[in-house]
This record gives structure tokens, C-alpha cells and sequence, in this order.
């Protein structure tokens, strides 16, 4: 099927940037709040990683950005880093050509959530990155299936990461720092499952520009 627009990739790392930038305090504050408050930081050193990747690689293609972005996460510290950079690594596999189709993308969150779970051991309700990333990728295979407007099965993906990230609020953590604390995280949006929330807007607005 026809692919995602030219320069989708490399409009949605930069979209994505400035989500990041525009977040990372919110974000710091959750991790603050249900977690060790290091979440901002983390976030800040990937991106700033990724960046200069970036300035050296100057990538062309949308298997490139990803992979400078996967890089960045990878090289970052807290459970968040690995876990973001493998996710991002599998979405820069998930196609050969300049852009991804629909399908390839849907494959590749697909395969971003499955690793996540592998090397996290977490499942859907235990208040972690997977609460969003799951219903996104479930929401994006289904759309994908249906053979419908590729502009509104992002949005519908987005929409199902943001209502994913919500309800981490009522949750009480069974997975990372947040589950040391137990009832004092719940009413806390999880940083992370708020963080994969706006990485999937990004693609919706990244796609919509
Ligand atoms: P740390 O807890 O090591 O300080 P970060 O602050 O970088 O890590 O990231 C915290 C986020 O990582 C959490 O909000 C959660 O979404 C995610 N996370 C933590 N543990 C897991 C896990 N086992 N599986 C999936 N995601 C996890
Ligand atoms: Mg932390
Ligand atoms: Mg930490």
C-alpha cells in the first residue's frame, strides 16, 4: 500500500522534539511524584543524544531519524532509556523504503510493544509505557486492517494512547520505581505511558503537516 508521506520520519522526530521539550517538566514532575524524578532528565539526555547523532548522521531516510532517536534512548540511563530506545529501534526496522506504509508502521509499534514487554515484563494495567503503547498498537492494526484514511487511524492511535496514559491515574504500579511506593502513585499519571501518549499525537500531527 502507498507509504506515509515524504519526510513523515523526519517530521516526526522533530514534532516529537518539540513535544518533548514542551513536556519535560510536567513529565519530570510525575516522575517526581510516582516515581524518582529523574524522567525529565532522562528524556533531556536522549533527545540531546539524539540530536547530535542527528547533526553528524544528517539522516535521509525514515529508517535513519528513528534510529538516531533509538540511539539517543539507548544510550540514556533509567528503566525508561533502553526500554524507549528498544521501541524506537524496531520502528526504524519496520520498513526498507524513504517512508513507511501504514502497515509497515503498524508493524513496527507492534514490535516496539512486544519488545517493551519482553525485556519489562509488563502487562497492560500494571501502570507502565505499556497501558499506552498497547491500546495504540491494537487501535493502529485495526484501522490498518480496515483499509481506511491513513490521517485518521493516526489520529484514532493517538487518541487511544492519550485515554491509555489517563487512565495510569487510577492505577496503583506493578512494574518500576512507582510500584515501590505503592497507593502514593495512585491519582499520578505514569511518566512514561504520558511520554508514548505524546509520541503517538506527534506521528498524528506529524502526518496531518
Ligand atoms: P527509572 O524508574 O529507572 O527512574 P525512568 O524514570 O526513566 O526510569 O522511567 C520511568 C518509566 O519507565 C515509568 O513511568 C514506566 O512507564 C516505565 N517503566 C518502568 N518499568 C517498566 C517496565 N518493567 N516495563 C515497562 N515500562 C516500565
Ligand atoms: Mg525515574
Ligand atoms: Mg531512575
Amino acid at each position: 500500500d502507498a507509504a506515509l508521506p515524504a519526510g513523515f520520519g523526519e517530521r516526526w522526530v522533530n514534532t516529537m522534539f518539540a513535544a518533548f521539550l514542551d513536556h519535560t517538566e510536567t513529565l519530570a514532575d510525575l516522575d517526581r511524584r510516582a516515581g524518582d524524578g529523574d524522567f525529565g532528565a532522562n528524556i533531556a539526555a536522549a533527545l540531546r543524544r539524539a540530536r547530535t547523532d542527528i547533526a553528524t548522521e544528517l539522516p535521509t531516510s525514515y529508517t535513519a531519524w528513528l534510529t538516531a532517536v533509538s540511539r539517543g534512548f539507548l544510550g540514556t540511563g533509567g528503566t525508561s532509556g533502553p526500554l524507549f530506545g528498544m521501541f524506537f529501534r524496531e520502528l526504524a526496522r519496520c520498513t526498507s523504503d524513504p517512508e513507511p506504509s501504514p502497515a509497515d508502521f503498524s508493524r513496527g509499534l507492534s514490535a516496539g510493544l512486544a519488545t517493551v514487554q519482553r525485556y519489562g515484563n509488563a502487562e497492560v494495567g500494571h501502570k507502565t509505557m505499556v497501558d499506552a503503547l498497547a491500546p495504540a498498537a491494537e487501535t493502529l492494526a485495526a484501522r490498518v486492517d480496515a483499509a481506511g484514511d491513513p490521517g485518521e487511524a493516526l489520529d484514532a492511535t493517538a487518541d487511544a494512547a492519550v485515554k491509555g496514559a489517563a487512565g495510569t491515574a487510577s492505577l496503583v504500579a506493578k512494574r518500576g520505581r512507582a510500584s515501590y511506593v505503592g497507593e502514593v502513585a495512585r491519582g499520578v499519571v505514569d511518566p512514561g505511558a504520558a511520554a508514548a501518549a505524546l509520541i503517538l499525537q506527534a506521528a498524528a500531527a506529524a502526518y496531518a503537516n
